[in-house]
């Protein structure tokens, strides 16, 4: 008889479920025998704007030296990253992906007997690097969808290692402000690592979202994660990165694959960092398609949860699952979230002002229809 490999895993790991990812355009387009240019994707949180033109110029002036390894320090991306940040190279920290650095973290700190705090309807991937090295995840009840930052620092015992906190959050594109997560740091354990996960921090504008790198140099306990694939628009690229104490970067680095960020990718993120117009022009898309979205909601009679991410989790007060069924046959994709506990919302992601309105129209025929 074969071995059980699922009984033998380690026991969060047998727990798991898989992360579901949006569907992709080809496989739709498969399935519904549709063309794959009529499809609309809103459902990855992905810039969609394309690829900065000067991130696409890094790439093909590097393409000749794929034979070689990548820089395994990354010394320019970091160099350039430490200046813009405001801090040495040695508290910098690069992944693939900041998916990469959340995986480092629960790798380097976490195991049986320990645990990671987090909220309710949190990113899906922070109970997966949690479990996958067979530490528990401590799941915090959310307050009106968003992180209950009380409740998380009274979910903290001796056991815990790691705490994470997204600002804004995903799926639901809620935020905290800055005197919130000034208390809330002030009051963590020393012991315990704060990862602030800015995903989404290009897009926040004014002081309404607390800047974590003001806060490194006061709290060594505090990570702060921010990633190339949203507002800069290289998703497919795999790139992030940490900011942190040099200590806390420097055990970050004993645990990470050699050559965990590809040449391409680091070639690319270097040249969109420069590009601030694709940045801007990131910032501008996602404001305009925010209040586009927002104002059919609004003469659909929907409700949503109001967001700072470049996505927007919209509720129809009934089971999604028809509604986002009905939207797959329209050629429009966007993102379920059952997964995350709720199942009368969509999570859809910003498109250009076309997709948005391919999005709305189609929505609108559905539930007129
Ligand atoms: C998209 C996202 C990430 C980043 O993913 P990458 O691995 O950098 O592509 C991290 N955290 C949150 C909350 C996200 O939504």
């Amino acid at each position: 008889m074969s071995c059980d490999f699922l009984a033998l895993a380690v026991p969060g790991v047998q727990k798991l479920s898989p992360y579901v990812p949006g569907k992709p355009v080809d496989e739709l387009a498969r399935e519904l025998n549709l063309d794959p240019a009529g499809i609309v994707k809103l459902a990855s949180n992905e810039n969609p704007l394309g690829p900065s033109p000067k991130a696409l110029e890094a790439i093909r002036a590097e393409l000749a030296e794929l034979t070689r390894y990548p820089d395994g320090n990354g010394f320019e991306l970091k160099t350039k990253l430490a200046a813009r940040c405001g801090v040495t190279p040695a508290q910098v920290t690069l992944g693939n992906g900041s998916n990469d650095i959340l995986d480092l973290v629960a790798r380097a700190w976490l195991a049986p007997g320990l645990n990671a705090v987090f909220s309710q309807y949190a990113f899906a991937v922070y109970p997966i690097a949690t479990q996958a090295v067979g530490a528990q995840g401590k799941v915090v009840p959310a307050k009106a969808h968003g992180h209950d930052l009380e409740a998380m620092l009274a979910a903290i015992d001796a056991n815990t290692r790691v705490v994470f906190v997204a600002n804004p959050n995903n799926p639901t594109g809620t935020w905290f402000g800055p005197d919130a997560l000034e208390s809330f740091l002030a009051r963590v354990p020393q012991s315990v690592l704060v990862v602030l996960d800015e995903a989404y921090i290009e897009y926040a504008e004014g002081d309404e979202l607390p800047d974590g790198l003001d806060y490194l140099a006061r709290y060594p306990n505090l990570l702060v994660s921010r990633t190339f694939s949203k507002a800069y628009g290289l998703a497919s690229l795999r790139v992030g990165y940490a900011l942190s104490s040099p200590q806390v970067a420097d055990v970050l680095n004993r645990v990470r694959a050699p050559f965990n960020v590809n040449s391409l990718a680091l070639a690319a993120a270097c040249a969109a960092l420069d590009d601030a117009d694709y940045l801007a022009a990131s910032r501008r898309t996602n404001d305009a398609g925010m209040a586009q979205l927002e104002a059919g909601f609004r003469r659909l009679g929907l409700s949503w949860i109001p967001s700072k991410g470049n996505f927007i989790a919209v509720d129809f007060g009934c089971d999604a699952a028809p509604i986002n069924q009905a939207l797959l046959q329209a050629g429009v994709i966007v993102r379920p979230v059952a997964g995350y506990g709720m199942p009368t919302f969509l999570r859809v992601s910003i498109g250009t002002e076309g997709e948005n309105a391919r999005f709305l129209e189609a929505l609108e025929q559905i539930l007129r229809g």
